[in-house]
């Protein structure tokens, strides 16, 4: 057994996230970029090099405890050397090897591999990546007036006085819908995260970036409240406008001064 600290608090995310509702089936995936200085299992005698569609050469060496493919979250606490996978990158960045867990990770790994390498470079402390299926951003992204980063953040902000400033802290992109585990949307991700924190795969799900999982549950509840406050109100009363331009900047001016978007 591999035994850190990450493992647990994965499996107590895993099953906040599928209570909530947001990881239907095998949905959802997370990873944590391990500090170099943790000790981890060698690699199994024989255990083959898995080579990825995309190389991340910054990262080789670098070790990550993922959520593996086909897995539940709501199963990682019961079986956690089944539903997640420890792995480091082998020389070159363009494939790894499985140090713990009996799986591979997650089929959207690259993706999470295009976002640690810009938070490895540029914003080291962001060692936390989170996938999810949130269900009312998800339906609010398919709205084609909302398709834009700047359309969407808005629509977000104008509901949720709280979900402004956290949003206004860490920035959101929403990402044109592509098929998920390609290196596409792998390259869009890492687009749409190098200065933001939030991208909304639109028609698919939310992914977020933060120092660690707590905080990255932090702001996926945030945005997704937002969406679902958005979809209250408008079926509610289509006419009712939301925060007026003055009520959000009051807002920002206290809690947010500099915000992204
Ligand atoms: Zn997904």
């Amino acid at each position: 057994m591999f035994k850190h600290p990450q493992t647990a608090l994965m499996g107590r995310i895993g099953a906040l996230i599928a209570d909530h509702g947001w990881a239907e089936g095998n949905a959802g995936n997370m990873s944590v970029r391990l500090d170099e200085g943790v000790r981890a299992p060698k690699a199994k005698r024989g255990a083959p090099a898995v080579a990825m569609k995309l190389a991340f050469p910054k990262l080789a060496g670098r070790r990550f405890l993922v959520t593996a493919t086909g897995q539940r979250m709501r199963d990682i606490e019961r079986v956690p050397a089944q539903a997640l996978v420890l792995v480091e990158l082998l020389p070159g960045g363009g494939s790894y090897q499985v140090l713990w867990g009996s799986g591979r990770p997650t089929s959207e790994f690259i993706c999470h591999l295009a976002v640690h390498d810009v938070c490895a470079e540029a914003d080291p402390d962001m060692l936390a990546v989170l996938h999810v299926h949130s269900p009312h951003l998800i339906a609010l992204s398919h709205l084609t007036r909302l398709q834009t980063s700047a359309a969407f953040a808005d629509a977000l902000q104008r509901v949720h006085p709280e979900g402004c400033v956290i949003l206004g802290l860490c920035g959101l992109t929403f990402v044109p819908f592509m098929v998920g585990s390609t290196p596409p949307l792998a390259e869009a991700t890492r687009q749409a995260l190098t200065s933001n924190q939030l991208a909304m795969w639109s028609m698919h799900g939310l992914v977020v970036r933060a120092t660690d999982l707590e905080a990255a549950m932090d702001r996926a509840e945030m945005a997704e409240r937002a969406a679902q406050l958005y979809l209250l109100r408008l079926a509610a009363d289509p006419a009712a406008r939301g925060l007026s331009d003055e009520q959000l900047a009051a807002v920002r001016a206290v809690f947010c001064p500099n915000a992204k978007i």
